[in-house]
């Protein structure tokens, strides 16, 4: 597997009206060998103009793409060591499994012995040796999925890309799908990077995340480093559910910080250097609410079951507080319009 680096990299657009569009503004990245790092974001983002530039198929207004040591910013796509899965597929209609997988091998004049014994082994591995006769219109949506994968594969490229390529499946078989994808990943130890606008997808998939937005990176980091530490409201906001209160840094102790909340105190790890008296926001998700501590007394607006957790909505000095207690079976339930005393698990707590 090969690290691919993006240095500096920018893309702008010039429209047929002469407009510009900054499509992908000043990008820097490090994905290591054999990882699988995520690109998610809103549509529009950027996401599948990096992909596109890192695979070739768009050369970069500026900047480096490092693949492997080289530079290839400036080579075309065959010249990359990279293979990219597609969310319509792209697959030959007229073309069996079999070749389909073999094409990219057969354009590299491969003898025929060798594409063979490649193209059969992808297919041992994809459990799909049944399969190497029909065309694609004798196929599921997820089937073509998986052959478009293995033709991905049986190049041996450096690096995968994926451009949402579970967005035509249905739930189920998008979380299925996405299992198998890991999986192969991890079995093959090939760089991944994959994008998609679905967080769970990026959460359950990737060992980085990379959260854009108009054009730019926000954040990257584990899936656990997003979601317990988002460094703004925008990544706390794209990444789940995220309640952003208000308080005042009270004081600092060691790597913690003392912050008030509406004149509770609450202790908790600070990740940036603050000043006493200095107004900030704070993210406490629906999970890190504590039902029954009585900090606060609350008006219950909401309360709905689901099964593993009961859902409140209250009023919190004015605004919409989510709560999501968890195992809600044997415990209190409240209900809309009664009083409610809540708290906030201090370690839950991250201020921003
Ligand atoms: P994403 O994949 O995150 O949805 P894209 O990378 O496709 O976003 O697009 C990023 C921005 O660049 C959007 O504003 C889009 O309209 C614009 N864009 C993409 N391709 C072109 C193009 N060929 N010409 C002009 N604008 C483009
Ligand atoms: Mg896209």
């Amino acid at each position: 597997p090969k690290k691919v680096y993006l240095e500096n990299l920018n893309k702008t657009f010039i429209t047929t009206g002469n407009d510009k569009v900054v499509a992908v503004n000043n990008i820097n990245l490090k994905i290591k060998p054999g990882e699988f790092a995520t690109m998610l974001g809103p549509s529009g983002c950027g996401k599948t103009t990096t992909l596109r530039m890192i695979a070739g198929f768009e050369m970069p207004t500026q900047g480096k793409v490092y693949i492997g040591e080289e530079n290839v910013a400036t080579k075309t796509p065959d010249k990359r060591d990279t293979a990219m899965v597609f969310q319509n597929y792209a697959l030959f209609p007229h073309m069996n499994v079999f070749n389909n997988i073999a094409y990219g091998l057969k354009i590299q004049k491969r003898p025929k012995s060798e594409i063979k014994e490649r193209v059969q082994r992808i297919l041992k591995m994809m459990k799909m040796e049944d399969f190497s006769e029909r065309v694609p219109g004798q196929m599921s949506g997820g089937q073509q999925q998986r052959v478009s994968l293995a033709r991905a594969l049986v190049m041996e490229p450096g690096v995968l890309l994926f451009d949402e390529p579970l967005s035509n499946l249905d739930a189920k078989l998008r979380i299925h799908m996405r299992d198998e994808i890991r999986k192969i990943q991890q079995n093959v130890g090939i760089t991944s990077i994959y994008v998609t606008h679905d967080q769970e997808e990026a959460m359950a998939m990737s060992d980085k995340v990379i959260i854009m937005n108009a054009g730019v990176i926000e954040q990257e980091g584990t899936p656990q480093e997003i979601y317990q530490r988002p460094v703004n409201e925008f990544v706390a906001n794209f990444i789940g559910r995220a309640n952003i209160i208000d308080g005042e840094i009270e004081g600092i102790s060691g790597k913690d910080a003392i912050v008030n909340i509406h004149g509770i105190s609450y202790r908790t790890k600070a990740y940036k250097n603050f000043q006493t008296g200095q107004k900030i926001r704070a993210v406490i998700r629906p999970e890190g609410v504590i039902v029954g501590k009585q900090d606060f007394i609350v008006k219950v607006e909401k309360s709905v079951f689901m099964g593993q957790n009961q859902e409140y909505g209250v009023d919190f000095f004015g605004a919409n507080l989510e709560i999501s207690e968890n195992n809600p079976t044997g415990k209190t339930i409240y209900r809309a319009g009664e009083q409610m005393g809540i708290g906030f698990e201090e370690r839950a707590l991250h201020i921003l």
